[in-house]
This record gives structure tokens, C-alpha cells and sequence, in this order.
């Protein structure tokens, strides 16, 4: 898959990952765009802004609770591990648009999660903020003081956390090659990082079964899925 572009790759050092929710799909993730996407079924604005949340929290909390269940039980698959893998060859850095914690979980040190975490739950008034893996009975979940909380994933018109997308924008301005893979690259300001990575003079790859906004940009479109085509592109890095 990769052959046209190995001799480039092997030269490389800094190697920055865009990921986002196709390379969860193998492990039983379901996207939101795409073939079998959730917002086939569900309305996104009625689901993931602020104003829903305020609205009908019992209803959000319902749908987050569900995704959560899922997302604990779940195992990082071929394409999260190859990531992980590659760290013992090259520097990696993960820029995810994931809330699933599936980059760590696969043994991956240096993850940026741009739109938070669907694990790490926080309040919506004091400074409450903590890993909780275990379900709530009621819903929705209450803090000590009183306030509702909330999963801490970043919804439709709120920033994204600031820390972690100027760390986002100096790894993509300063790779050498970045690969986008399970991500349609619809949702700003995610889909600005290979901007940057080509100002830099990247190479641009893409693994994705389906075409993209920036399929006529990249250097090399691979239609797959991530959990088989991340362990030929780890080949490809593993050969000296
Ligand atoms: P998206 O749902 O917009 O697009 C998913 C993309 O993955 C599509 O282009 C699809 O063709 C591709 N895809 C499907 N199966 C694949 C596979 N097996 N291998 C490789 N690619 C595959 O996802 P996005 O661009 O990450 O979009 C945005 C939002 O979705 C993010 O904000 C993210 O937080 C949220 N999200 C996250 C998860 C997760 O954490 N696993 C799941 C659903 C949605």
C-alpha cells in the first residue's frame, strides 16, 4: 500500500497521527459520518451542543451513558496498536479527535486529545474533574455540590481545550509526515492541522475507506481500513 512513498518514510523522523473515530469502528466504536455513522440515525444538534445538554441533560446523559458502557468494554484493535508500536522507531505524536482513550490504552505516551474525553467527567460549576469508569444509577449524575455533571468532551460551539491545540498546531508545523486515518475531516478547527503539516512540507497520507474533504490534497490515499493498513505502514517504518 505504501511502496510508492517508502524510501521517504524511512527518512523520516517526526511522524504526527490526525486520528478520529474510523480508527475506533474495528473495535465496535461506531463513527458519527460515514457509512453506518451515528448521525445517520441520531440529529446532532438535538445531541451534542450545549444547549441540548442544558435543555434535557437526562436525555444527553442517556446517550452518553450508553457510548460509555461501549467504549469501556471495548479493546484497542490493529490500528491503535501499530500506532502504539511505532513509538519504538520513530517520535509519534497522536492527535486525536477520539474521546475513547483507545490510543493510550494501546500503549501510546504522547496523545493530544483535541475534543476531550468521554471517560473523565466533570462538573458544570465547581472544578470537579475525575476518570470515572463505573455507571451512574442516576441520571443525570449529581456533584457534591449540587450542580450537574457532565462528560468532559468537547460539544459543538464550545473551543476546544487551548493547551492542547497550540501543542497540536507546533506537532503538525513541524512534522515530517503526517497521517490522517478514520477521520472525515469535517469538523473544524481538526481538519486546519494538515495545513500546517504541509506548510511544513510534509507528506500527507490518508487511510480511509471512503474519500475525504482533503482526498485531492494529500500525497497518498489509502482506502482501507486503519486496522489493516497501520501494521504495513509500521512494516514499512520497521524496515532499516
Ligand atoms: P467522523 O465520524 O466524522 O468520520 C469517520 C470517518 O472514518 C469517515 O470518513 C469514515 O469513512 C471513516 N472510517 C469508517 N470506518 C473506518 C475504518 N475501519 N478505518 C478507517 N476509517 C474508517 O469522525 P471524525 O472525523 O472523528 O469526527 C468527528 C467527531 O466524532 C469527533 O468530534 C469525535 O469526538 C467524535 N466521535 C468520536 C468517537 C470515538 O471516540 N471513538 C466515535 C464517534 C464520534
Amino acid at each position: 500500500m505504501f511502496e510508492s512513498l517508502a524510501d521517504k518514510l524511512k527518512d523520516s523522523k517526526n511522524i504526527v497521527f490526525v486520528t478520529g473515530a474510523g480508527i475506533s469502528q474495528k473495535s465496535g466504536i461506531p463513527t458519527f459520518r460515514g457509512k453506518d455513522g451515528l448521525w445517520r440515525k441520531y440529529d446532532a444538534m438535538k445531541l451534542a451542543t450545549v444547549d441540548a445538554f442544558y435543555e434535557n441533560p437526562k436525555l444527553i446523559w442517556e446517550w452518553y451513558e450508553e457510548r460509555r458502557r461501549n467504549i469501556i468494554a471495548a479493546k484497542p484493535n490493529a490500528g491503535h496498536l501499530a500506532i502504539a508500536e511505532l513509538e519504538k522507531f520513530k517520535t509519534v505524536h497522536v492527535l486525536t479527535q477520539n474521546i475513547d482513550g483507545l490510543h493510550q490504552r494501546a500503549g501510546s505516551t504522547k496523545v493530544y486529545e483535541l475534543h476531550g474525553s468521554i471517560i473523565t467527567i466533570k462538573c458544570t460549576w465547581c472544578d470537579f474533574k475525575d476518570a470515572i469508569t463505573s455507571s451512574f444509577s442516576e441520571l443525570p449524575p449529581i456533584c457534591k455540590c449540587k450542580n450537574i455533571l457532565r462528560p468532559d468532551a468537547v460539544w459543538f460551539g464550545e473551543p476546544l481545550p487551548q493547551d492542547i491545540w497550540q501543542t497540536a498546531i507546533q506537532q503538525a508545523s513541524s512534522c515530517d509526515v503526517m497521517v490522517m486515518v478514520g477521520t472525515s475531516l469535517a469538523v473544524s478547527p481538526a481538519n486546519l492541522l494538515p495545513v500546517y503539516a504541509k506548510q511544513n512540507g510534509a507528506i500527507l497520507i490518508e487511510v480511509n475507506p471512503e474519500e475525504t474533504m482533503m482526498s485531492a490534497n494529500v500525497d497518498l490515499s489509502i482506502r482501507s481500513s486503519a486496522a489493516r493498513a497501520l501494521p504495513e505502514l509500521l512494516s514499512v517504518f520497521q524496515r532499516q
